[in-house]
């Protein structure tokens, strides 16, 4: 029969049209977005055995910290601080310190603290101070700068001194020789500190009772507190 040639072309054509099976994913199956690795997170490298712990340091100025001191808001009227006779024994250029001990030198350990301030009794920042003294034993280095050293107040207008209890000499109580000044190219103010209890104060024709010092015994150390006041 001649039907068979056109049933055999007619099952090709339609096998050829038949849909193909899907043999990928399911097309309800959502594309997957490329995703980026997390980045590694960032960690600390470990200490080393035997590595010094790092610390953040103490201000450089904060002398009172270390010491273990702690200074009370001044206590100030605005009385300007009296100006004292300088003497005959003043140095220029001393070095800058905070700690005029040094071995050998005879006299208790003192520590003298406070702050300057102005006639406001703002702490005065920054400002400038210039301290001579005897040895315990009333003997001033006339030669060097023993016992001398100028220093600049810190940030809160205190300054710290570290020194001996000074001595006697002929016809003197105890006492300190200061300079201070906002900036030592300002006014400065020379004046004398003096201690209480020190009995050749009735007799000191210079002494002044407004300049005495305060003391205290902290932490098993002398401590005097005494604010300067200048304009
Ligand atoms: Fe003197």
């Amino acid at each position: 029969m001649k039907i068979y040639p056109y049933l055999l072309a007619l099952l090709i054509l339609l096998t050829a049209c038949a849909p193909s099976v899907e043999t990928s994913r399911p097309a309800d199956t959502p594309t997957a977005a490329p995703t980026a690795a997390p980045p590694p997170q960032a960690t600390p490298p470990a200490p080393q055995p035997g590595a010094p712990e790092t610390q953040t340091p103490p201000p450089a100025d904060d002398l009172f910290a270390a010491a273990g001191l702690t200074l009370e808001p001044p206590i100030c009227n605005g009385a300007l601080t009296p100006s004292q006779a300088q003497g005959p024994f003043y140095t220029p250029n001393t070095p800058q310190r905070n700690s005029l001990l040094e071995p050998g030198i005879p006299g208790q350990r003192m520590i003298v603290i406070g702050y300057v301030l102005d006639a406001n009794c703002q702490p005065i920042p920054n400002a400038w101070l210039d301290f001579w003294q005897t040895d315990g034993e009333g003997r001033y280095d006339n030669q060097g700068f023993k016992l001398r050293g100028q220093q600049l107040a810190d940030s809160q207008g205190r300054y710290y001194l570290e020194t001996v209890y000074p001595g006697e000499y002929p016809g003197r109580t105890p006492h300190i020789h200061v300079k201070v000044a906002r900036s030592p190219a300002e006014k400065v103010l020379t004046t004398q500190i003096y201690f209480p209890n020190a009995a050749s104060n009735q007799t000191d024709g210079i002494f002044n009772p407004q300049n005495l010092v305060t003391f205290d015994i902290r932490n098993d150390m002398l401590v005097a507190y005494f604010n300067f006041v200048i304009p």
